[in-house]
């Protein structure tokens, strides 16, 4: 290949530092100026240029050319700078350029898989460049964060969590597809803007809809085989449940927004224990929100509790209680309700309001899963407050317009007694000369190291025990250091060790339960982990 399409190529792309031999090797002289940098160098000067930018949007729009132009720089700044950039790559940025995707985008990204595509998906599939994947992470763009309907611009969803499962995670940047099916949208807003990159049609749904992900499918397994990992992010709650259930038997299939929203969030709790003294069958949660995220961490408590207390699952559910837009979900509404609401469904009187069902149930964990931000109001906060001597208080809605509450409203609201975190991140918060550090309750924890777990030990089924050992193994990494700062969650800047925990706990998960095909088994499978990590350190071409 010549030196001109090398510097275009960004899995090859060095930039400045081509060494004097790789520029004479391969035919870049001229095409460069004369100063050889290091990657350590290149990547001073980009964060010092990034910082420049007051927009966080024009962050991201910087990010993205950097990861189009040399993609292992992009995942050099991503991983030395997790903390600061994560907020760039992801929530809440990336929201943000969702809603502006149409008009930010300069090069497609991942695949596009419209309904025009009917008939043709596997045809589609070889289209794409990279034959080894290991992970799809795919949407309709139906349900992105808190922002709802985005169509097909919920694309940046797909590719902000990829960057994620190599950065955070490991996984080569070359075995990772992002894709969005586009069966069109519901968005006026979006249907009637010139300028809008989807299908412009109302979304397709029942048997055309169900079809179509039917050849999706079928076409990606017939494809990739077995062992590729199919992540579905963001569709809406009335297919989300469906489809996890019908391809849980047939494919290597997670769901990011129920099952690893709920095992960060059980991670969190099993840390606060520590805090607080107890077990978890000793608590009452409330949960405002039953869709895909409330019900899939209430199920995953109630299965967590009953299997430390041997009680069956029909018990270990009743302390756990949920408001959704039509107040608490009781048992008089059963037959209304969504089959994924109706194990929840308990015996008490209606309650119209949160406050009220606050009163009524007296939670001592209030978890926020609506999507809605600012529901939890002073009168809330207070309630929860006036019954618990350390309430605990999560507010995982994203983005952070989206959030239940502030991490300052939280800890001003109890007197600094709350223990807080959040879906996107908040700063510290300074109260009566203490500083209480807010955590990050994301998925974003477990996500890139159950993947990656489940990639290294060639399992081909996710089985709920995996999301259990993928919770015990992140909530193994808080330190008392963290705990000493009230923090339940530990610092996103050692992502990488804890993904690599994670990865081998889940892994072993997978081997006790028959489901792993990477034979035999490696001894360490934390060393495994770490070992088979992509680094992005450029490589020397000879
Ligand atoms: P979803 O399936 O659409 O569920 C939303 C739920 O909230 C539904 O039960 C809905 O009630 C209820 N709701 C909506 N408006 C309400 C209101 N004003 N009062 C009370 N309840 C209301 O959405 P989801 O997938 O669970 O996601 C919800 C939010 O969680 C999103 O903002 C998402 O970004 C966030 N999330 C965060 C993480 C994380 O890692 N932190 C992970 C996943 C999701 P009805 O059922 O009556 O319509
Ligand atoms: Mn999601």
């Amino acid at each position: 290949a010549s030196g001109y399409n090398l510097l275009r190529d960004p899995h090859h792309n060095k930039g400045l530092a081509f060494t004097e031999k790789e520029r004479d090797a391969h035919y870049l002289r001229g095409l460069l100026p004369p100063a050889v940098i290091s990657q350590e160098l290149q990547e001073k000067k980009l964060m010092h240029s990034l910082r420049q930018y007051q927009v966080p949007l024009h962050k991201y729009m910087a990010m993205m050319e950097l990861e189009e132009r040399n993609e292992r720089l992009f995942y050099k700044l991503l991983i030395d700078n997790v903390e600061e950039l994560l907020p760039v790559v992801y929530t809440p940025t990336v929201g943000e350029a969702c809603q502006k995707y149409g008009s930010i985008f300069r090069r497609p990204q991942g695949l596009y898989i419209s309904l025009k595509e009917k008939g043709k998906i596997l045809e589609v599939l070889r289209n794409w460049p990279e034959r080894a994947i290991q992970v799809i992470v795919v949407t309709d763009g139906e349900r992105i964060l808190g922002l709802g309907d985005l169509g097909c611009q919920g694309m940046g969803i797909p590719v902000g969590k990829l960057a994620l499962y190599t950065a955070l995670g490991g996984v080569r940047p070359s075995a990772c597809l992002p894709i969005t099916i586009d069966v069109g949208t519901n968005n006026e807003q979006l249907l009637n803007d010139e300028f809008y990159i989807g299908l412009r049609q109302k979304r397709a749904t029942g048997k055309e809809y169900y079809d179509f992900l039917h050849e999706f499918m079928t076409a990606v397994k017939q494809n990739y085989g077995e062992k590729v990992l199919i992540q579905f992010e963001d569709f809406a709650n009335h297919n989300a449940f469906e489809l996890l259930a019908k391809y849980g038997t047939t494919h290597l299939v997670f769901n990011d927004d129920i099952q690893g929203t709920a095992s960060v969030v059980l991670a969190g709790l099993v840390a606060s224990l520590k805090l607080l003294g107890g077990s978890l069958a000793d608590h009452t949660f409330l949960f405002l929100g039953a869709g895909e995220a409330g019900t899939g961490i209430a199920e995953l408590i109630a299965l967590e509790i009953s299997k430390q207390t041997k009680a069956p699952l029909e018990e270990t559910r009743k302390k756990i209680w949920l408001v959704d837009s039509k107040g608490l979900i009781v048992s008089s509404r059963k037959g209304s309700l969504q089959h994924f609401k109706k194990p929840w469904a308990h015996e008490h009187e209606p309650v119209n309001t949160l406050l009220d069902a606050v009163k009524a149930i007296k939670p001592t964990v209030l978890i926020g899963t609506s999507g809605v931000g600012k529901t939890f109001t002073k009168e809330v906060v207070e309630a929860v407050a006036s019954f618990n001597e350390r309430p605990l208080i999560l507010a995982l809605s994203n983005p952070t317009s989206q959030s239940e509450c502030t991490a300052e409203e939280a800890y001003t609201w109890t007197e600094g007694r709350a223990i807080f975190a959040s879906g996107s991140p908040f700063d510290p918060v300074e109260l009566n000369g203490k500083c209480f550090m807010p955590g990050q309750a994301n998925n974003a924890y477990i996500f890139p190291g159950l993947g990656f777990g489940l990639v290294i030990s060639g399992a081909i089924r996710v089985h709920d025990d995996m999301l259990l050992a993928a919770s015990e193994a992140l909530a193994g990494q808080v330190t008392q250091e963290h705990y000493d700062k009230g923090m339940i969650y530990p610092p996103f800047s050692n992502i990488r060790k804890i993904s690599a925990h994670i990865a081998a706990n889940v892994a072993a998960k997978a081997y006790e339960l028959g489901l792993a095909t990477r034979l035999p088994r490696p001894a360490d499978l934390v060393k495994y982990a770490e070992s088979c990590m992509y680094t992005p350190n450029y490589r020397s071409y000879r």
